[in-house]
């Protein structure tokens, strides 16, 4: 007797936007919608954030024996060569893993570094999904690649021309994302044919955020005809457990106790996620101009890095230690008491955000972070610093509505233009329009993952379909050796 029961096999790559989501998705398709769900840990040696697993203590976790691939790569390799060097790694560990499960793994749930894995899943007889931990508007972008003008993306990396994407707005050149800069790779090519071949993709996004890129990306008439599963909005799936790296939770973090005794609303939260760094220069424009905005703050501050806006991506809890407030401009700390703290190296950010004294929040635009700022109601300043986050930061305050955002002149944000738009935010007509909007965005994400809302009702079309898998997998062992009559048939069935 088969169990229909399906086993989700969930692969994030490293990093905290990449971890958070998946864990939450994990947990999801646990509780609600009765899946036997395990984790794969890919880490990095340098890492702290396996600690923060331990709070997802109901699911099944398996941590993939960390490899340094820092000794392999170039120094100069990006953060995207480094995660998938890194997955690539952990592959024989998870087949042999995998291969031994009972019971046998259905469905293979990846992010976008970890479709190579997909090759060994299918050889497993699982289904294959890809999880996109950001937005449909990236992730109609990346269905679109391998079908997109070539004549058109030269005319975009050497004209600057934009980017169309049929059924969602144009990419500017100036929001572009680096693998635009130059003519696409082969290797990126390869992933997103992997993607659109893939038997589903799941976004953490949901159709009143982004009415128009996630019709785009369903609609068979516009870019659903790429791919070759369905294609399911599953958000906003944001972080429902406090994390804190390197310190076991004991006591209420201070800063939550500052906020207990300021004003409803009058606090401008600051962080740029878990990896993002910005220059000594960079940080005392940013000093001076939230002491210019006249605004109270909490600020998590990290160790600069000069020219590297991910210098922490890897090393999240490495960072940190008081010494960081270090590098604050001569006297900040002094002028500012009473008014604004500073949390070194990390801080609670969902409970900061979910307190009802803040107010606004200066952010990255990491797309956890956008959603956990929309899910509290909280309007955002845009701060984009790498990655897609820089289209992020044009649909929150060009098409959104919910977020003002900062423009560099010379590589620098000056002070008067931090000041500017904490206050545009905080103080002015704007921003009240851009709170409402957030909270009322609030609402439908909530609606959304509700019992029988379109993200939840995304997750059960899922599951249908792993069972119609298990139904027709009756041949297949626990060694994973099936018949492969019975998946030819279950393809036809998907592709249907
Ligand atoms: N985060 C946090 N405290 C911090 C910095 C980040 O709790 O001081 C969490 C944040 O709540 C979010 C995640 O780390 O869930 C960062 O993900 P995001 O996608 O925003 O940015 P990334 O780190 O991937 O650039």
């Amino acid at each position: 007797m088969v169990s229909t029961k399906p086993h989700a096999i969930l692969l994030p790559s490293p990093g905290m936007g990449h971890l958070i989501p998946m864990l939450e998705l994990g947990n999801r398709l646990l509780t609600h919608h009765s899946f036997h769900v395990t984790v794969f840990v890919v880490t990095t040696t340098t890492s702290g954030i396996l600690k923060l697993t331990s709070k997802y203590d109901n699911l099944n976790i398996i941590l993939v024996p960390s490899h340094d691939v820092s000794t392999e790569l170039e120094p100069n390799r990006s953060v995207e060569d480094r995660i998938v060097s890194t997955m690539l790694h952990s592959l024989p560990f998870l087949r042999s893993q995998m291969l031994s499960m009972n019971p046998s793994p259905s469905l293979l749930i990846v992010d976008i570094f970890g479709v190579l894995a997909f090759p060994l899943a299918r050889d497993l007889g699982m289904l294959t999904s890809v999880f996109f931990t950001t937005n449909a508007w990236l992730s109609a972008l990346t269905i679109y690649l391998p079908f997109m003008d070539k004549e058109m993306q030269r005319r975009h990396t050497n004209n600057h021309e934009p980017l169309f994407i049929p059924g969602c707005q144009p990419v500017r050149f100036k929001d572009t994302l680096e693998v635009f800069l130059s003519p696409v790779e082969e290797d990126l090519l390869k992933a997103a044919k992997e993607i659109v071949a893939a038997d589903g993709i799941l976004i953490n996004t949901w159709q009143d955020l982004e009415p128009a890129a996630t019709k785009a990306v369903r609609e068979h008439g516009i870019l659903g005809r790429f791919t070759k599963g369905s294609v399911y909005p599953v958000g906003p799936i944001v972080r429902t457990v406090e994390l804190k790296p390197d310190q076991d939770h004991v006591d209420r973090h201070a800063v939550l106790n500052w906020l207990d005794r300021q004003p409803g609303e009058s606090v401008i939260y600051v962080s740029f996620g878990s990896g993002g760094t910005m220059s000594e220069g960079q940080m005392r424009e940013l000093a001076f101009g939230l002491e210019l905005s006249q605004q109270r703050f909490v600020w998590v501050v990290r160790a600069p890095k000069e020219g590297d806006a991910c210098g922490s991506f890897f090393d999240v809890t490495n960072n940190g230690g008081e010494e960081t407030v270090g590098y604050l401009p001569e006297g900040f700390l002094r002028r500012t008491e009473g008014v604004g703290v500073v949390v070194p190296a990390w801080a609670p950010q969902i409970e900061i955000l979910g307190h009802p004294a803040t107010g606004g929040f200066v952010t990255h635009c990491g797309w956890n972070s956008v959603l956990e700022s929309v899910m509290n109601g909280v309007p955002m300043v845009a701060w984009p610093l790498y990655a897609e986050q820089k289209m992020n930061g044009f649909m929150l305050s060009a098409e959104v509505g919910v977020a003002v955002r900062v423009e560099e002149e010379g590589g620098v944000v000056c002070r008067e233009r931090v000041a500017a738009a904490v206050r545009r935010v905080m103080v002015d007509e704007e921003g009240l329009a851009m709170r409402n909007k957030a909270k009322e965005l609030k609402v439908s994400g909530e609606n959304a993952l509700s019992k029988f809302g379109s993200s939840y009702k995304s997750l059960c079309e899922i599951r249908k379909d792993c069972e119609l898998r298990l139904l027709g997998c009756e041949g297949r062992s626990v060694s994973g050796a099936y018949d492969i009559g019975d998946t030819d048939g279950i393809d036809r069935l998907f592709c249907s």
